[in-house]
């Protein structure tokens, strides 16, 4: 029997095919701007230049200073450009962290972004802005912050490292695994939690075999915006607690994060809900958790804490800092039993 829910769709463009990053100058025009800010990594910049020289006068200037966790100060210098420049929108090229500098701009300023994303991460579609100041991460939430247009071009993410394409896609994957038992779902966010979970169970192992499949890439991409789009929609819960916990407190890199404690956390909310991630064991096979596990080893991920450098005894606090507000999780929390699973993490155990 079909639940009560609510469905509430997102207002943006979303644009696929390889070689389609060409149609930016045409999106400028559509959403009524004359000139755009191009954003980048440094990592980044020369694609970044090459987009912009493609756009000619429709590049206002660029500004290639995007890092991780979108620090507060970086926004500033990037809004000086911004003034400096008269751009009217932004176009950001590249991942997480670029896609967070043009929404840290548009929360501030309700400037367009078009943006055309090269990891799977899924920031694009989510209306949820992440910054740092003083150390300390904030999130915010606003209808300024969703991009109204995104260009999903597989042709620009051939050479993602396999290393983070498979960090990025497991990522991507744990977005789709909380959508699958959120309290706010709805029927559409989990047909495409479950599709975006079967496009990566389909490209990432031939994205390992063949870094430039094309096809391949773009199925991954197809993933990245189904499970970007699910987290935008729906609430996540423990897993995004504790990832959200070790970048925060520890600057743990993001998506080996993920990647790290997703069979986990997948495997401990399983008990409580298995009719609900019954699709992950139906598409890694086995149970939830060793599914994911088996999948994530045989790409090669990252499969344990202490590789990231963190110690047991950080292991406490984040047990801690994890489970001191309450919030909305399938599975009842405490300290104990998460301090365990962060055990089995850091050692890099194989979930039952
Ligand atoms: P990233 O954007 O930090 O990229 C990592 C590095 O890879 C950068 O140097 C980047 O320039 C480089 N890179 C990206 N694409 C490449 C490509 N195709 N080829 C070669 N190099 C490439 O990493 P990420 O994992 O995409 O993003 C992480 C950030 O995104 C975190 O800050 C995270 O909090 C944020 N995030 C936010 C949301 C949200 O909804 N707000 C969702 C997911 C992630």
């Amino acid at each position: 029997m079909t639940r009560d829910f609510v469905y509430s769709t997102s207002p943006a463009h979303i644009v696929f095919g390889s070689g389609k990053a060409g149609t930016v100058g045409e999106w400028i025009d559509r959403i009524g701007c004359r000139r755009a800010l191009v954003l980048s990594t440094p990592h980044q910049r020369a694609d970044a230049e090459r987009l912009a020289e493609t756009l000619g006068s429709r590049a206002a200037g660029i500004f290639a200073g995007a890092v991780m966790h979108t620090p507060v100060e970086v926004t500033e210098r990037a809004m000086e450009i911004v003034r400096q420049t008269g751009a009217d929108c932004v176009v950001s090229l590249g991942g997480g962290s670029t896609t967070g500098l043009g929404k840290a701009i548009a929360y501030r300023t309700d400037l367009p972004q078009i943006v055309i994303p090269t990891t799977y991460a899924g920031s694009e579609v989510t209306p949820i802005l992440g910054q740092t100041e003083g150390g300390r991460k904030t999130t915010v939430r606003s209808a300024a912050i969703l991009p109204e247009v995104v260009i999903y071009d597989p042709a620009l993410t051939l050479g993602l490292p396999v290393g983070m394409s498979v960090t990025s896609g497991l990522n991507a994957m744990a977005h789709a695994v909380e959508a699958l038992y959120a309290e706010d779902r709805n029927p559409v966010s989990s047909l495409m939690a479950a599709e975006g979970l079967r496009a990566f169970k389909r490209s990432l192992p031939a994205i390992v075999a063949t870094p430039e499949d094309g096809e391949a890439r773009a199925e991954a991409l197809y993933g990245a915006w189904l499970c970007g789009t699910v987290l935008g929609t729906v609430g996540m819960a423990l897993h995004h607690k504790i990832c959200h916990t070790l970048g925060g407190r520890f600057d743990t890199p993001h998506a080996d994060t993920h990647a790290i404690m997703l069979p986990h956390t997948a495997a401990f909310n399983a008990v409580a809900v298995p009719d609900l991630t019954a699709p992950v064991a139906e598409v890694f096979g086995g149970s939830v958790g060793g599914g994911l596990w088996d999948f994530a080893r045989a790409a090669g991920a990252p499969l344990a804490l202490k590789d990231l450098g963190l110690s047991e005894k950080d292991l406490d606090l984040t047990a801690e800092i994890a489970t001191q507000n309450p919030y909305r999780n399938p599975r009842p929390i405490d300290r104990p039993s998460i301090r365990a699973l962060l055990q089995d993490a850091w050692e890099g155990r194989r979930p039952d």
